[in-house]
């Protein structure tokens, strides 16, 4: 078990983006449109920001009071320099300091634990293995995360609990549907969790919540057409457009884990079909062929990973192949989406960038879409630290989209 406190993020692999038109600021009308041209512009004057959302500077002055009022926002000194006429212009930033969102992040065999802060840092987190069987994983949950926000919040007001996981999760029933991998069916996470932290509780799937992170903080931000794949134990993959990531009935969307992309003659899946895209690249599989194949002597993905850091050779070909595998899903989803971009979470483009070109080659020649692979195709923005941001992002998504719930949040409790 390890507790881990570090402000530090990978710097976004792409340009800076262009502030959020206000047209394209979706349901949270005004305020959201300020708080989300902050974040991906500021900070930034008052005129900059009518300027920009295209707002009257008597609204930009009444939102950024009420953000301001809610903690979200801050006003910084104003810079250094002779004195001008008119009134001086105080830029307004994102305030990091008054709330955190909470995330847990379960995987197969282990729980990642996050404070996260407005701008998607990880604050801290924390790793703890657990049995899989969920009544036990839901319990110790329960029991651990009142100790390590208590440890970790460090004064801050939290503003939720984002519990994020693979497979089918039924974002607005708040259950896990099926998750194959840990035998879950079914499993009414948010029922149980809200009861018993008293927080308000959001459970997406770990795509989705990816796929909202690069939209707020990565790769995605201030773009609205973005597609996100996501290859651990289980493949998933999630489609924003417009700025908001679809979710299809019962939030099915996005399920490429089964898709034909080994043929016929491909690995046996779960599903009793062969070739399917999970079965050839999910880390358990690709380690219990490693295993069987002498490589490894246990069939463990982390020591696959360990070994082609060392430079073994069986180990990095083993990881080439399954990122060309992962290039040819990037192409069939590239044309079927067309997006801005296209960002891959799997551990072989986090730790070794240098191998990415095998997936790059691998787009260029299964896409016709795509021309450019190296721009269109990138990594995660959040490195090692992907689990983490994940689980938080779910909670920051509704209070970018919707700051004013903050107010009402608060009304309520104090009511
Ligand atoms: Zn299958």
């Amino acid at each position: 078990m390890t507790a881990v406190s570090d402000f530090s993020l990978r710097p976004a692999l792409v340009a800076p983006p262009a502030p959020l038109p206000a047209d394209r600021s979706g349901e949270g009308g005004g305020t959201a449109a300020v708080l989300r041209t902050v974040l991906h512009g500021g900070p930034l004057a008052r005129t900059a920001l009518a300027r920009t959302t295209g707002l009257s500077p008597a609204a930009v002055s009444r939102y950024t009071a009420e953000l301001i009022g809610l903690g979200l926002l801050r006003e910084l000194p104003p810079p250094a320099g002779p004195p001008r006429a008119g009134r001086p212009q105080v830029p307004v930033d994102i305030d990091p300091s008054h709330h955190a969102a909470c995330g847990v992040h379960i995987a197969l065999d282990f729980t990642t634990y996050a404070v996260v802060d407005l701008r998607g840092r990880v604050v801290a987190h924390e790793r703890r293995p657990h049995l899989g069987e969920a009544g036990g994983v839901l319990d110790d949950i329960r029991r651990h995360l009142p100790r390590f926000v208590a440890r970790h919040a460090a004064g801050r007001s939290v503003l939720g609990l984002g519990v994020v996981t693979g497979g089918w999760v039924d974002s607005e029933q708040g259950t896990v549907v099926e998750h194959t991998p840990l035998g879950w069916r079914d499993v009414p996470v948010r029922r149980v969790l809200g009861a018993a932290t008293r927080l308000p509780v959001h459970v997406d799937g770990h795509a989705r919540a990816l796929a909202q992170a690069e939209l707020l903080f990565g790769a995605g931000a201030g773009r609205s057409e973005l597609v996100q794949l996501f290859v651990g134990n289980v493949v998933d993959a999630a489609i924003a457009a417009g700025g908001t990531v679809l979710r299809g009935r019962r939030s099915g969307a996005g399920d490429v884990a089964h898709l034909a992309l080994g043929g016929p003659a491909g690995h046996a899946c779960a599903c009793g079909r062969r070739g399917c895209l999970q079965a050839a690249v999910s880390e358990l599989a690709v380690a219990e062929r490693a295993f069987g194949a002498g490589i490894i002597p246990a069939p463990e993905f982390q020591l696959l990973i360990a070994l082609a850091a060392e430079g073994n050779r069986r180990a990095i070909r083993v990881l080439r192949e399954r990122l060309r595998t992962v290039g040819r899903a990037a192409a069939l989803l590239l044309d079927l989406i067309n997006p801005e971009v296209l960002v891959v979470a799997e551990q072989a483009a986090i730790h070794f960038p240098e191998l990415l070109p095998d997936l790059y080659e691998e787009v260029a020649a299964h896409s016709h879409m795509c021309a450019d692979p190296e721009r269109a195709v990138v990594p995660t923005t959040f490195g090692t630290r992907v689990l983490a941001v994940a689980a938080g992002a779910v909670v920051l998504d509704v209070v970018y989209r919707r700051p004013m719930e903050l107010r009402t949040a608060r009304t309520a409790r104090t009511a």
